[in-house]
This record gives C-alpha cells, sequence and structure tokens, in this order.
C-alpha cells in the first residue's frame, strides 16, 4: 500500500466517523440516520422540498430501510446543523489530495529514505522538517503556498 492509498483511507474513515456522529433525525414522526453524501450524476430530486437539480445528496435511510435524498438545505435545516459545509471541506479535502496524489507519494519516499540514510541525497535536519510538514499539510488535503512548492520542486528535482 502507497502512502496516497493511506491518505484516503484515512480520510474516509473520518467522513465515516463524523457521519456516525450525527444523531438520528426526526421527518414525518420517523427516525432516519444519514447513511451518505455524494455528488449526484446524473443529478436527483430532493425527497423533501422537491427542489431540482440536486447536485450533492445526502441519503437518509429509514428504520424501515426507505431512504430519502436530500438538498444541502434541506439536510442542514432537518439536522439543525451545516452539515452540508462539513462534507464540501471533506470533499474539497479529497480532490486536492488526489490533485498532490504523485507529489504526497514521491515526497514520503523521500522521507522515508532519508530516514534510512540509504540514499545520497541527504537532508539537512531544518530542510527534512520543512519537506515533513509539506507532506502534512498535503496529507491533510491543503493546499501549499507558492514558496512551498518551489522548495518541493527544488528537492524532487535535485
Ligand atoms: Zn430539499
Amino acid at each position: 500500500m502507497t502512502k496516497i492509498d493511506d491518505v484516503l483511507l484515512e480520510l474516509n474513515r473520518s467522513v465515516n466517523t463524523y457521519m456516525k456522529s450525527i444523531p438520528i433525525f426526526q421527518y414525518n414522526n420517523a427516525p432516519y440516520r444519514l447513511i451518505d453524501n455524494y455528488s449526484a450524476s446524473p443529478y436527483v430530486r430532493c425527497d423533501v422540498c422537491g427542489c431540482y437539480p440536486v447536485t450533492v445528496v445526502s441519503v437518509l435511510e429509514g428504520s424501515d430501510s426507505r431512504k430519502l435524498r436530500l438538498c444541502n438545505q434541506c439536510i442542514d435545516i432537518l439536522a439543525g446543523q451545516r452539515i452540508s459545509e462539513c462534507f464540501n471541506v471533506f470533499r474539497a479535502k479529497r480532490q486536492n489530495i488526489l490533485f498532490n496524489r504523485k507529489l504526497i507519494d514521491q515526497l514520503s519516499l523521500m522521507l522515508d529514505d532519508n530516514i534510512h540514510a540509504d540514499t545520497n541525497l541527504q537532508l539537512k535536519k531544518s530542510e527534512f522538517k520543512d519537506l515533513q510538514k509539506i507532506l502534512k499539510h498535503l496529507c491533510d488535503g491543503q493546499n501549499l503556498t507558492s514558496s512551498q512548492i518551489q522548495l518541493v520542486d527544488n528537492y524532487l528535482q535535485a
């Protein structure tokens, strides 16, 4: 398993943990729980307010396994919290991670090699720390600053 697989698995875990932390909803006097949230393709109609097209869907499941597909507005109102925003953050992180997947794997290999000291390219302690910090940023799905990108480019081309 490469670093990128680890990172994506970890992100999926935190999405699941977040989803499980959301309490049961009441809708039409019946209990529902949130079981999924995804970008809809093709678009769907919201089962609660009827709006169309819904591009991001939250799926609720009732005790009788009946499923409801909700738009962002309805899920936030029903839950009484900004659930859609949290999922947007998760989605943006995943996109950034996927965009930087090559860099994450390269950087993590390079830092691993340096820990094992079996490479010609020996990093100074401070450089090593900087690069570790950058890798952590990338794995957390954040974008890099231009100076961080420059630093990484210098090492990966060396
Ligand atoms: Zn709706």
